[in-house]
């Protein structure tokens, strides 16, 4: 990010590096006024996209979970990065990126520790902070879960959540039930994750506390398609592995060619196209965007097909958010290690039948003839039938209990060969675009900031999309006396009181004024002067064209309603 654009971040309360008054915390940012509210619009924005208009359901799940549930995710085993630690000056550093900073390679996440180790000696790395040599400094894995303990004692570790998702997976046999056992279902949430980054960079990009948007869609693989005719049309920029491996570059096609020439997971495919829409209308450039698919030496052993949105800010690109189809891999593993079933029952549209002796002993028979006995005695018969069907071919068979042979009749055993089944338990695939909330308000920031010359002299500004600013209307009286100053306080009442964000300044130079709001992406400015006394209108200026327009207060209201 440009450095006047870091400095406005900070000057105009967007977000700056938390608790500053004791020398800051590396890896922690607190949104300001304008930061908070521009979060506030974009996650809004999500909701209504990626809940509300797909039929989602959102959770809010603990942001600190036991140690059952990353063992089972496998989070306490491979959530790591790789460290690499001066042994002067006994800094660390993420030793894959020290290796991109220095050298041409552009995705060291994906080499082997021998192989970063070996590009370490070979280039004569030192360290970025001291100079030392890394030659032969080993590169270990270090894991990002912060640790803690629940309740006093640490008997019962816990950790912050890495991730949102773990949140919904470990819920499935409950959400299930909201969702009346019915697949496809999808459940979002929108929450704090933290990660002990080995070292935070690039302001909000990468920190220790980041909000992330993760929506679970649940599916039945054999069953369910996505509605991919409503988006078939939707153009994307896609950068496949083979174009990565090759020469190829980013090629533009519609998501249905895209499916069609089976370059994406049709599930996938449908969100890259939803997703694209809406990062435009957020205010994303879509020429410093596009969909890169994870290589196979990049792609989680679970993951069939997995594609990043990636911006370019500065010239290097940056990850947005994961589209993964995860299969069936997380609510096995939860399946595996609890004790509730991460199944869901899928009704056959007919009854079926299959191969699958089983008895029914008449009881009535059993109980009056072998008294005690004839409990064991059907046991008996229904593991007889599993192991030996034929043997029911005869009249009578017999089984052995306490070392006692009994022989039943047969015809008492209600011996069958077949079943008849409604259906079977599945375990459902999960289809998960994640989004990092932070790494978006960075972009839509660094693409949408602007600076050009006004009379002489330099204006900044950010051109936002009104749906996400922070404030949509800053309302001036042209001087506070002359009941101006009334009128104007008024009228910004009248505007919050509709539903607008107003922000109300009657300080400085008019001009000033413009710039305030010009910086803080304000796309309207009303300006109440003396006319205004007279005639009951006020001045409009837009924001990016700087357009004035005078408008009667009484369709100020319909006015900015249309154009926001
Ligand atoms: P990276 O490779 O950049 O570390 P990741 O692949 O580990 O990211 P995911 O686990 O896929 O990221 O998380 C989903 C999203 O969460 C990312 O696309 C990103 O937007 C966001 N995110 C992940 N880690 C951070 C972080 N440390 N700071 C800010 N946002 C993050």
């Amino acid at each position: 990010m440009s450095e006047p654009l870091t400095e406005l971040a900070k000057r105009r309360g967007f977000y700056f590096q938390s608790s500053g008054a004791y020398g800051g915390t590396a890896g922690f940012y607190t949104y300001g006024p304008q930061g908070a509210a521009l979060k506030r619009n974009v996650i809004d924005a999500w909701r209504e996209r990626f809940i509300t208009q797909e039929g989602h359901m959102e959770i809010d799940a603990p942001t600190v979970m036991g140690e059952p549930v990353f063992e089972a995710s496998g989070h306490l085993d491979t959530f790591d990065d790789m460290i690499i630690e001066c042994p002067a000056c006994e800094r660390s550093f993420r030793a894959d990126h020290l290796v991109e900073d220095e050298t041409p390679i552009e995705d060291a996440e994906a080499m082997s520790f021998e192989a970063i180790e070996e590009t370490i000696a070979e280039n004569e790395l030192s360290c970025p902070s001291c100079g030392e040599s890394l030659a032969d400094v080993a590169v270990s894995a270090f894991n990002l879960m912060f640790e803690t303990n629940i309740g006093p004692g640490s008997s019962a570790p816990g950790y912050l959540r890495p991730e949102t998702a773990q949140g919904i997976f470990v819920e499935f046999p409950q959400l299930k039930e909201y969702a009346r056992n019915q697949l496809p279902f999808g459940v979002a949430q929108v929450g704090r994750a933290y990660r002990n980054e080995i070292s935070p960079r690039r302001s909000i990009v990468r920190v220790r506390e980041f909000t992330q948007a993760e929506l679970e869609l649940f599916i039945d693989p054999e069953r369910d398609t996505p509605p991919i005719d409503r988006v078939q049309n939707v153009t994307v920029p896609l950068y496949s592995a083979t174009a990565q491996e090759g020469d190829g570059d980013v090629v533009r096609m519609t998501i249905g060619e895209a499916v069609e020439d089976e370059l994406v997971e049709e599930w996938i495919a449908y969100y890259l196209a939803i997703a694209a829409e809406w990062y435009e209308s957020v205010g994303i450039d879509m020429e410093r965007f596009r969909y890169r698919q994870h290589r196979p030496d990049e792609l989680s052993h679970y993951a069939s097909d997995t594609w990043d949105a990636e911006v370019s800010v500065d010239g290097n690109w940056i990850e947005l958010t994961g589209f993964a189809y995860r299969g069936s891999y997380d609510l096995t593993k939860h399946d595996d290690h609890s004790n509730e079933e991460f199944t869901i029952f899928r009704q056959y549209d007919e009854p079926v039948t299959v191969e699958e002796p089983s008895v029914d002993p008449e009881m009535s028979v059993l109980g009056p003839e072998y008294g005690s006995e004839a409990g064991k005695i059907a046991d008996e018969l229904a593991s007889l039938a599993e192991s030996d069907p034929d043997a029911f071919d005869a009249e009578s068979v017999t089984v052995t209990v306490g070392g006692e042979s009994y022989t039943i009749d047969t015809d008492v055993t209600n011996f069958s060969r077949t079943a008849t089944k409604n259906g079977e338990h599945i375990t459902p695939h999960v289809v998960e675009p994640s989004f990092g909330v932070d790494r978006l308000l960075y972009t839509i920031l660094a693409h949408n900031y602007r600076e050009d010359e006004v009379e002489g002299e330099r204006r900044r500004s950010l051109s936002l999309p009104s749906s996400i600013a922070p404030t949509t209307v800053g309302v001036f009286p042209l001087m506070t006396k002359d009941g101006l100053g009334d009128r104007a306080r008024e009228l910004a009442r009248k505007l919050r009181v509709a539903g607008f964000t107003v922000t109300y300044d009657d300080s400085g130079q008019i001009g000033r004024r413009y710039r305030r709001q010009d910086e803080i992406g304000t796309p309207f400015c009303v300006t109440v002067d003396h006319e205004s006394l007279e005639d009951d209108t006020v001045t409009v200026r837009e924001r990016d064209t700087m357009a004035q327009e005078r408008v009667p207060v009484d369709d100020l209201k319909d006015y900015l309603t249309d154009r926001t």
